[in-house]
């Protein structure tokens, strides 16, 4: 029995694999990866896969990229780890001042926590606790405006705010109420119109949500530009800046969630510049190491750091942290990920990568069985259907999305889908001819798949 062989036999064994029905798992044949570079990983039996979904959104510079190696070995050598609580750590200074310098205007204080996920929880947990803070008729704000098909992970207050049906739908009994808005899903449109007949009808309704409970709403949480795991969902231009207009003349804090669509995937280092909006409280994560290491930056603006400053008997601390609070060696990381940015001027150098991107994605419509093609920046879904006309859906039990994923393992590369929307998000470093392999790869498997 080979060393790989053994190790999926234990793998099936002991590992509980997240977002994974176990049953199809201990069937189906196990990838188990051994190493990497640049943008190709190696399993166990020595074949090769490009990473299309950059290790599930994270990676930005490829793997093993050795700014990022050097700086954590440095950083091991002084010290991995030392707490937040009660004392500073070098890197993380150095890493919030950075963040402060690249985010939106107006957001000037870091509070660093381990994941996505967390990440949320102190946005909610701070803008919540800013109206209590400011105290009279502003401590009736407790509620969170969320919009359908947003996702903000999975520990139980990200949840309360998260709009999938498939994975939070079960949790419901134990979620916070919150107040559901419409999404920007332009391929279904929730008020059946299209781009050419479209007056904004989900902006007109979300204003009138707002209207109706502007005095009970603390804040509104958003991805901003692209609803990711929701199906890779791009908004129209203008809505974003549409719903921080809408924020401000109701006086609700507005929360931007750009742990999906933040550190340049969408082609700018924060998704609000394409649309010079300046959240409240703004929350980065996945890319934020290049994909090496857990850690999460909530940033918010002085006006909410001031009201939780106060003497200490009036019990305004935000009594919030994690064991790892600003990790030193994530931190670290995180520095020297952006010393890249800069370095290889990432951001100035990818506009022509994304516009070849665009253009062998033209080819993919062409498809019979494919629907919509969205795309901003290194953020792509391709959605399935069962009839293009109609836009009917693949039955659900079709799993066409993974049957075509599964396929392209075969072909040398690694995609996961979101239901029937295959989703691209390869690291900003893939170079043009390994961007043309992914979409031949994709092309052949949706066509084999479908046909
Ligand atoms: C992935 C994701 C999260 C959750 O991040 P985790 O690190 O998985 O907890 C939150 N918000 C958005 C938009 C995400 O895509």
């Amino acid at each position: 029995m080979s060393r790989g062989h053994a190790l999926e036999e234990k793998d099936k064994k002991y590992v509980w694999h997240p977002f994974t029905q176990m049953r199809d798992w201990e069937r189906d044949e196990v990838v188990v990866i051994r190493s990497a570079r640049g943008c190709v990983l190696e399993d166990t039996r020595g074949r090769r896969y490009l990473d299309g979904v950059s290790s599930l959104w994270v990676n930005i510079h490829g793997h093993r990229k050795k700014e990022i190696d050097r700086a954590i070995r440095f950083q091991l050598d002084r010290v991995a780890h030392s707490t937040l609580l009660g004392l500073a750590s070098m890197p993380s200074i150095a890493l919030a001042e950075e963040l402060v310098r690249l985010a939106p205007r107006g957001l000037e204080k870091v509070f660093y926590s381990d994941n996505g996920s967390t990440g949320v929880e102190v946005a909610l947990k701070l803008s919540f606790q800013y109206w209590q803070h400011k105290g009279g008729k502003h401590r009736r704000r407790r509620m969170f405006i969320r919009l359908r098909n947003g996702y903000h992970g999975d520990t139980i207050g990200a949840v309360s705010v998260g709009g999938i049906g498939l994975f939070h739908d079960t949790y419901r009994p134990l979620l916070f109420p919150t107040i559901e808005g419409p999404s920007f899903y332009c391929y279904r449109c929730d008020f059946g119109k299209e781009p050419a007949s479209c007056a904004s009808e989900c902006l007109v309704s979300l204003e009138a949500i707002m209207r109706r409970h502007r005095s009970r709403v603390a804040a509104l949480i958003i991805e901003p530009v692209v609803q990711a795991a929701g199906g890779m969902i791009v908004a129209p231009a203008g809505h974003l800046a549409a719903i921080g207009t809408l924020c401000r003349k109701y006086g609700i804090l507005l929360i931007a969630d750009e742990v999906a669509v933040g550190c340049g995937r969408t082609g700018t280092m924060f998704a609000c510049e394409h649309e010079g909006v300046s959240p409240d409280i703004l929350v980065i994560s996945k890319g934020l190491t290049g994909g090496y290491l857990p850690l999460a930056a909530t940033l918010t603006t002085r006006e909410v750091y001031d009201a939780f400053r106060a003497p200490y008997r009036m019990k305004k601390t935000f009594f919030h942290g994690h064991s790892y609070t600003g990790n030193a060696l994530a931190c670290a990381a995180a520095i020297a990920s952006l010393g890249v940015f800069r370095k290889e001027r990432v951001l100035e150098r990818l506009p022509p990568k994304i516009r070849l991107f665009s253009r062998l994605l033209e080819r993919l419509k062409r498809l019979p069985h494919v629907g919509d093609v969205r795309q901003k920046g290194f953020m792509v879904g391709i959605e399935l259907v069962r009839s293009p006309r109609t836009r009917e859906p693949y039955a659900f039990g079709t799993r066409m999305g993974h049957r075509v994923c599964m396929r392209a393992r075969k072909h040398g590369l690694l995609i996961r889908p979101l239901g029937d929307v295959i989703v691209l998000m390869p690291p900003l470093s893939m170079s043009g001819a390994q961007l043309k392999r992914m979409i031949d790869v994709v092309y052949r498997c949706i066509r084999e798949e479908t046909g």
